[in-house]
């Protein structure tokens, strides 16, 4: 099984997952980069899986159902390009032979999904939208602090060898934030280093990795004291997890 980060806009990626026959792709926002990596590959369109309503995650939908045929799967509490077969957390499908596990991740989008599957080529394997970033996390557009807290703690318990697909490259001047929220993370100062040669290459840094996360996302990290003491020397009034979790999106927004 191959996982490909195809590039997409400016800084998307739609994920094609194929066994070398058969495809399956995430969130795209673009039909022309699937249907030519298909071409290339000689692969069959599956199922076309979608985390969000978002354009950049969906305008490829239609052209890509009416060239390949191939179903769609998405939020059942969201508009995406019908017809599909609607999703809601706790709900499995199987794709290209693999099980797969919708999880609820409000916050970015009120009705976002994440597809987890627990082994795929010998690990586990998570399409996550635009939740969770590699050093980041999504806007709050349409939910709130606490929905994304809770959202982010559940993709934090999954396996620490799980490979987290997102879907922008963020990384760098996400952690250009997590340096400034705690400059005395080393497992940050380390990660960096590595994210940078890769993008000087022009390579992703994706998938990441979810024990990597756990030790330099300062999202998934809001109750270590570091994260805390720096987001409350930020925004004194933050008092509770919720409150810090809400002060550190904040700090972020507004971050150079
Ligand atoms: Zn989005
Ligand atoms: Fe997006």
């Amino acid at each position: 099984m191959k996982i490909i980060a195809l590039p997409a806009f400016a800084d998307n990626y739609i994920w094609l997952l194929h066994d070398g026959a058969s495809a399956l792709v995430v969130d795209p926002g673009d039909a022309q980069p699937v249907m030519q990596a298909l071409q290339h590959e000689g692969l069959r369109l599956a199922a076309i899986l979608v985390t969000h309503h978002h354009p950049d995650h969906t305008g490829g939908v239609q052209a890509l159902r009416e060239a390949t045929g191939a179903p769609v799967y998405g939020p059942a509490r969201e508009r995406i390009p019908a017809p599909f077969s609607p999703l809601n957390g706790g709900d499995t499908l199987t794709a290209l032979g693999i099980a797969w596990t919708v999880i609820d991740v409000p916050g970015h989008t009120a009705g976002h999904i994440a597809f987890y599957a627990a082994e795929v080529a010998g690990a586990p394997l998570l399409f996550c939208g635009d939740t969770l970033f590699s050093g980041g996390c999504g806007r709050l557009f349409e939910g709130t602090p606490a929905q994304m807290l809770a959202s982010l703690d559940t993709l934090a318990a999954l396996p620490g060898a799980t490979r987290v697909c997102c879907t922008h490259e963020y990384t760098l001047s996400n952690l250009k934030f997590a340096r400034a929220v705690e400059p005395l993370n080393h497992a940050l100062i380390q990660y960096e280093s590595e994210c940078r040669a890769l993008r000087e290459r022009q390579m992703p840094t994706l998938p990441s990795l979810l024990s990597v996360e756990r030790q330099i996302n300062p999202f998934l990290r809001s109750r270590e004291r570091s994260v805390k003491q720096a987001v409350q020397g930020h925004t004194p009034t933050a008092d509770d997890d919720v409150a810090v979790f809400a002060a550190l999106r904040q700090w972020k927004n507004g971050f150079q």
